[in-house]
């Protein structure tokens, strides 16, 4: 059995080990929405590059590989040492811009996460700065600036999309 990830990726978790969106457990505010199936959609967390090696084995989690990338599923609960980078995050996400690392709330929180309505300055700013140090820190590595490279670009059309059709965007 393997926990081994890239190193990068290590230290990008571990940045929010003991750091959360607020400083009360924000899941008392939605029943923890964010870790609910949705019902109907083919629900998943997107798994940063190397890290799926984490899961193999690890009982309550299921990874599988989509054209989209590889989607980590889970019983709905988990212990935080095992919780993939992109729980960690959740609602923010690092974008890349021109001028360097930007903190936005990812828009597909935006139909589960009462936070994510409210946009980043409702939350903890340790929490913020945090999400852009590690925004940083995986834009340095060769392995995950493309990754974040596709996120913002997802990120991107999807704000189109909403500008398009109708709705905020607080990126
Ligand atoms: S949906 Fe938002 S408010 Fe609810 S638990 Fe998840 S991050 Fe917290
Ligand atoms: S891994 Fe943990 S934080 Fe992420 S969706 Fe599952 S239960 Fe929620």
């Amino acid at each position: 059995m393997s926990r081994e990830i890239p190193a990068v990726l290590q230290k990008a978790r571990a940045l929010f080990d003991d750091l959360t969106p607020l400083a009360t457990d924000c899941g008392r505010l939605c029943a923890g929405r964010c870790c609910q199936p949705m019902e109907g959609e083919n629900t998943g967390m997107l798994l940063f590059p190397g890290e799926a090696a984490y899961y193999e084995g690890l009982p309550g989690y299921t990874v599988q590989r989509t054209p989209a990338g590889e989607l980590l599923t889970c019983s709905g609960s988990c212990q935080r040492q095992d919780r993939p980078l992109s729980c960690r995050l959740f609602p923010l996400l690092p974008v890349l811009r021109p001028d360097g690392v930007k903190v936005a709330t990812d828009l597909r929180a935006k139909p589960v996460c009462p936070l994510a309505r409210q946009g980043k300055s409702a939350l903890r700013q340790e929490f913020v700065s945090a999400v852009r140090i590690c925004g940083q820190l995986l834009a340095q590595d060769e392995q995950q600036r493309p990754f974040l490279e596709k996120l913002t670009s997802q990120q991107d059309e999807l704000k189109a999309l909403r500008k398009q059709f109708g709705g905020g965007s607080h990126v």
